[in-house]
């Protein structure tokens, strides 16, 4: 276990950050020296992946905890995953082994042990459809927990591990050896319509360039234009408490879930008022996906926030929907 002082906490949206305490720890018996130290200290504490879904302060007076988990086993018919594997890596790990059901998730930034906790999904896939059970450790009783898929209590971008004081060590991903492909999501239909694709030739290799190619143009790049992938969750309501007003139903993205609840595609909401915004000089909508937030990578934390408050306000006062982060806003 290694404990550092001031310490950068790297994030995707390059907020200069740094954390009082930040403690890289890579072997589980070290938990109980960290427990103790957690103890002692009395501070706040953050679990960090690879920070391309948090909105951190300039000063997190705290203790960051870093785990370095990077084995990869396969027992039966499952395969366990330290926390901090890349998650990408991981990906083209199982497809390399004709392992089913990962494809759909490709390019997504982070770690394996970030992916359950806001249930990671893309492209008519989630997580929670792959694993089997998350290993944690939890830092304030000093016990180790092991949760079943359902224990975890998935749902969209939301799981039971969220704002918990457990460590995940290790993710459990059942192994699939069906061939079937996941084709449904409609711009993997309009790819393979518009570049007349015969869908039998495609294997899950070919599906994910294919993923990549659509994210690729619809995404930046964190490593280029900094970013936390989509700021704001697509809102699940009852269609009927929409306000329209001057507005058509149809000018919305609406995706029915069941005969009472819709959700709301976030992005045109945003695309429908955007020109309301007060112009921040740090912070600014992606011109390609209006979910995403970028910055000039001199943003700080108050600058996000106030754009994402601004954009939220409106949002509400105009179509009475609430909406809400995505990332972990880190507070002290
Ligand atoms: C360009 C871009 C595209 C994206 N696209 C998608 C997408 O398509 N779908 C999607 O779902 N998300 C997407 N995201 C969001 C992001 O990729 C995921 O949320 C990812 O899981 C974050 O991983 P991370 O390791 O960077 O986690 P971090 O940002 O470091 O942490 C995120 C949260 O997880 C917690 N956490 C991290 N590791 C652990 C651990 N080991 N134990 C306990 N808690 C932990 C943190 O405390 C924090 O609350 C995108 C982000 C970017 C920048």
């Amino acid at each position: 276990m290694k404990i550092l002082e001031n310490h950068i906490i790297i994030n995707s949206l390059k907020i200069k950050s740094v954390s009082s305490y930040y403690i890289e720890i890579d072997n589980l018996t070290c938990f109980n020296k960290l427990h103790d130290f957690i103890n002692i200290k009395d501070l706040p504490v953050i679990i960090l992946g690879e920070g391309t879904n948090i909105v951190p302060p300039n000063l997190f007076n705290g203790i960051a905890v870093k785990p370095s988990f990077t084995q990869i086993d396969f027992k039966d018919n499952f395969v366990e995953v330290g926390a901090s594997v890349n998650w990408n890596f991981f990906v083209n790990h199982m497809i390399n082994k004709n392992i089913n059901g990962f494809e759909n998730l490709s390019l997504i930034p982070g770690s394996v042990g970030a992916a359950p906790i806001q249930n990671i999904g893309a492209y008519g896939q989630e997580v929670s459809n792959l694993i089997e059970e998350v290993h944690c450790y939890d830092y304030k009783k000093n016990i180790f927990i092991k949760l079943t898929n359902e224990q975890c209590n998935f749902s969209y971008r939301d799981s039971l591990l969220k704002n918990t004081n457990l460590i995940i060590y290790k993710v459990v991903f059942r192994i699939n050896n069906s061939n079937k492909l996941n084709l449904n999501y409609h711009s993997i239909q309009s790819y393979i319509d518009d570049n007349k694709i015969d869908k039998d030739s495609l294997n899950q290799k070919l599906l994910s360039k294919i993923i990549c190619k659509i994210r690729n143009k619809n995404l930046p790049d964190p490593n280029i234009i900094p970013n936390a992938g989509s700021f704001f969750k697509n809102p699940i309501l009852k269609e009927n408490d929409i306000k329209i007003d001057n507005l058509s139903i149809n000018d919305l993205v609406i995706w029915k879930l069941d005969n009472t609840y819709s959700k709301i595609g976030a992005a045109r909401l945003i695309d429908l008022i955007k020109n309301k915004l007060n112009i921040n000089e740090n912070v600014f909508i992606y011109d390609k996906h209006s979910l995403v937030l970028i910055t000039n990578s001199k943003a700080s934390q108050n600058d996000i926030l106030d754009f994402a408050s601004q954009i939220q306000d409106i949002v509400f006062d105009t179509f009475n929907i609430t909406l809400e982060i995505e990332p972990t806003v880190i507070i002290n």
